[in-house]
């Protein structure tokens, strides 16, 4: 591919669903097929786009030849900038009002000077875009930013309300055990009860707007041209097996930064994705420390809890006598400032320090890094992985449950707080996490894990095939 010009060259519209947790690694794959000789056009939302030169810089996202950014409208009045997202309103919007915008990019692209557009990357969750992929006649890949296990969650969730598992009765559905029953149907998951499914099911009801959004959206991933996934074949194997036989095609092909890391990163490294501006200054307090000395605490973007919450996982970490990196989010606590009591601040003086936001790829890859204390996102699960860090989680909502279940008894790398945290199980946690036996156990196996996941990515494994696979095979099908 080496010598296309750029008139000739194909063109992939990447479209994220604008939330951090999958413009981050929508931008990984871009950039990927940015080095597999693509020309790009990245679509954010107005809002993000706004939030992304904040954040960055004006001049963050220029500079690099054949790597583009272009916008469409959410069709959402533009919140405070840096508020929490409403990540309902949000779904019901992009799936309402972002087809007739896309649409009009897309031609406005094949109109200009660049290469007409020859495949378009969606976010899983942006499936109306599969509609203008029809209109053009060009391949359209899915790409499910969950992990596979949460995917295959979501895509049983037409059957979990044909049979009549969710919406739920009643309200007393979420306390009396109902919670707990076994699922025993879906191929692919072992001993999954309700609570370990992606937490939409735990509504009653039944036009509950997140149940109906991914039960359509995830049935409607059979329908493009390919589905990619951000794990390796090894980590879910069952899970991805269960899922190639429900779909046409099924890519794994991560962890991308692992892939990423192969390949030269200028000039395509200055062009980041934070949403939130970094502060790199944790880097530096990480070097003053031993090596895996530190916890990590991180809720990622959209997780939200009440002032009482956030005070037991202070005192937890306080009580633990162990050091730790804490990222507390301006919008973290509900309603709230995050206020920590002044105790906790003078306790913790010497050896807490606590940001707003920090570039969590190098942190978890700082060899200070001992474990994660985490809500079990997907991207934080996944990097968690690449670089060989355990964890503690603590799942909000979506499938961090369904993630959190199988870093717990599948993958061996995990440790559950109870929903309902309080100090003393924090602390206890970290405790274990950090000098137990379960601990080390669990460092062993996240070692483990990441060699694996350095094999996948590295020429002539799974995920370094599989990408080659999808360009040849879907994406450059047309040319
Ligand atoms: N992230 C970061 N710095 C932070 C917090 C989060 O760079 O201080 C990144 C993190 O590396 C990940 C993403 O934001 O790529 C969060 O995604 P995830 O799926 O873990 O959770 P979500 O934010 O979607 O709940």
């Amino acid at each position: 591919m080496g010598s296309l010009t750029a008139r000739n060259k194909p063109h992939a519209v990447c479209l994220p669903y604008p939330a951090q947790g999958h413009v981050n690694p929508m931008l990984k794959v871009a950039k990927l097929l940015h080095f597999k000789g693509f020309h790009i056009t990245f679509v954010n939302t107005e809002y993000n786009h706004k939030r992304l030169l904040k954040s960055r810089g004006p001049n963050a996202l220029d500079g690099v030849p054949d790597f583009r950014f272009e916008t469409i409208p959410d069709g959402l009045p533009p919140p405070d900038i840096d508020a929490t997202q409403d990540i309902p309103a949000l779904c019901d919007s992009t799936s309402k009002n972002c087809l007739a915008p896309f649409r009009q990019l897309l031609a406005k692209l094949n109109s200009s000077g660049v290469p007409p557009v020859t495949c378009i990357v969606s976010d899983g969750v942006m499936s109306f875009t599969l509609k203008a992929a029809e209109e053009l006649g060009i391949p359209e890949v899915l790409f499910w930013t969950t992990s596979a296990c949460g995917f295959l969650g979501y895509m049983h969730y037409p059957r979990l309300i044909e049979r009549g598992f969710t919406p739920l009765k009643d309200e007393t559905y979420l306390t009396n055990g109902y919670l707990d029953t076994v699922i025993d149907w879906i191929p692919g998951m072992k001993n999954i009860r309700i609570r370990d499914l992606p937490s939409f099911v735990r509504t009653t009801d039944r036009n509950d707007i997140m149940l109906n959004f991914l039960a359509v959206e995830s049935e409607r991933a059979a329908k493009a041209s390919a589905v990619i996934v951000n794990t390796f074949d090894e980590f879910e194997h069952d899970v991805v097996k269960a899922l190639s036989s429900m779909l046409p095609r099924i890519y794994t092909i991560g962890p991308l930064q692992l892939l990423l890391n192969q390949i030269p990163q200028t000039p395509l490294e200055s062009i980041g994705s934070n949403l939130w501006k970094e502060e790199p200054e944790c880097l530096q307090w990480l070097n003053s420390k031993e090596p895996k000395s530190v916890v990590y605490v991180n809720f990622g973007s959209i997780t939200v809890m009440t002032a009482q919450q956030l005070v037991e996982f202070a005192w937890g970490l306080a009580n633990s006598k162990h050091t730790f990196l804490w990222i507390i989010r301006p919008d973290l606590v509900r309603g709230d400032s995050s206020i920590l009591p002044p105790e906790f601040l003078e306790e913790t003086e010497e050896r807490g320090l606590m940001a707003s936001w920090c570039p969590q790829e190098q942190v978890l890859n700082h060899p200070a890094i001992a474990g994660f204390l985490t809500h079990s996102g997907w991207n934080s699960t996944v990097e968690s992985i690449g670089y060989g860090v355990p964890m503690i989680s603590w799942p909000f909502f979506a499938e961090q449950q369904t993630n959190c279940r199988f870093a717990c008894t599948e993958w061996g790398v995990g440790m559950e707080i109870d929903n309902n945290v309080k100090r003393e199980e924090v602390e206890r946690l970290v405790r274990e996490l950090m000098e137990g036996e379960k601990g080390k156990g669990m460092r062993n196996k996240a070692m483990e894990w990441k060699k694996k996941a350095e094999q996948a990515a590295s020429p002539n494994g799974s995920s370094f095939l599989n990408l080659e696979k999808l360009i040849k095979d879907v994406l450059l099908k047309h040319q």
